[in-house]
């Protein structure tokens, strides 16, 4: 792909989006960095980023987003889809509200994006769809069921993607971070840490806090989120495979 590519990244305004935003705009390409938080994303204004409004879960929302990226570069080669958050409890205690609102952003969200900037990439005949799932889309953890059950439906859906737009020159990649160092730890345990009191799991939701509060939530465990950029770029340069 071409060196200054114009490259889409949902959930810009922290964490893996945001420093990827950053390391791409570094490498030279045209960046637009989407989320809801506008005065997260107005920070990267002076490295040349563009900012703009998206709520993955509003229609509206991304068709005006995709319009305006479209009518002032003519083409969009790289959609990275990384807005996402993680929701931890117990299955019989989550609210089906919430894990379908869970859903709503990591997998539905996701693809209305897709749909979106497909028809501008078949017309190009060519363009990378990059989308981020986790090491929890391949592996479960204690408390982490509606999460889980996001990724790994992201899993199949980029995997049936990828065969489905093989025929136009797009590409479908999916990246799996283990633990990264963002807000994401804070929002999963928050969850959690409300449950009520009287449920059946509060050991077992003690237990999994006490191993959050002394690895993640100190920020102990876990890698910088410029270690993803750096696997995003790779994947935005790799050649396509010739299988
Ligand atoms: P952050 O919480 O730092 O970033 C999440 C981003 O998603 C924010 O920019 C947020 O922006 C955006 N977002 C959330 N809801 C919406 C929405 N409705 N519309 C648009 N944007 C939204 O976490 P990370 O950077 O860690 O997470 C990025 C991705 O990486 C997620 O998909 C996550 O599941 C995945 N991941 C994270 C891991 C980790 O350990 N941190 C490990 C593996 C995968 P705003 O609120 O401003 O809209």
């Amino acid at each position: 792909m071409m060196k200054n590519g114009v490259v889409v990244i949902t959930g810009a305004s922290s964490g893996i989006g945001k420093s990827t935003a950053e390391y791409l705009s570094k490498k030279g390409f045209t960046v637009y960095a989407l989320a809801r938080r506008m005065d997260k994303l107005e920070d990267l204004i002076p490295l040349g980023i563009k900012p703009l409004f998206l709520d993955v879960t509003n229609e509206t929302s991304i068709k005006v987003a995709i319009e305006e990226i479209y009518e002032a570069e003519g083409r969009i080669d790289v959609l990275f889809n990384n807005a996402g958050y993680g929701l931890y409890g117990p299955i019989e205690d989550v609210d089906l509200k919430d894990a379908r609102d869970q859903f709503e952003v990591n997998l539905f969200g996701l693809a209305n994006m897709i749909k979106h900037v497909l028809p501008i990439m078949r017309k190009q005949g060519s363009g990378k769809i990059i989308n981020t799932s986790s090491i929890g889309g391949k592996v479960a953890s204690l408390l982490g069921g509606w999460y889980h059950a996001s990724k790994f439906a992201l899993e199949g859906f980029s995997d049936s993607l990828r065969i489905e737009l093989k025929q136009f020159g797009i590409q479908v990649v999916l990246i799996q971070p283990g633990l990264i160092k963002t807000e994401f730890m804070q929002r999963t345990y928050d969850y959690a840490s409300k449950i009520d009191t009287t449920s059946p799991y509060q050991n077992t939701i003690a237990h999994v806090m006490k191993s959050a509060e002394r690895d993640y939530l100190t920020g102990k465990v876990g890698s910088n989120p410029l270690v993803v950029a750096k696997v995003v770029y790779k994947a935005i340069r790799a050649k396509r495979p010739k299988t």
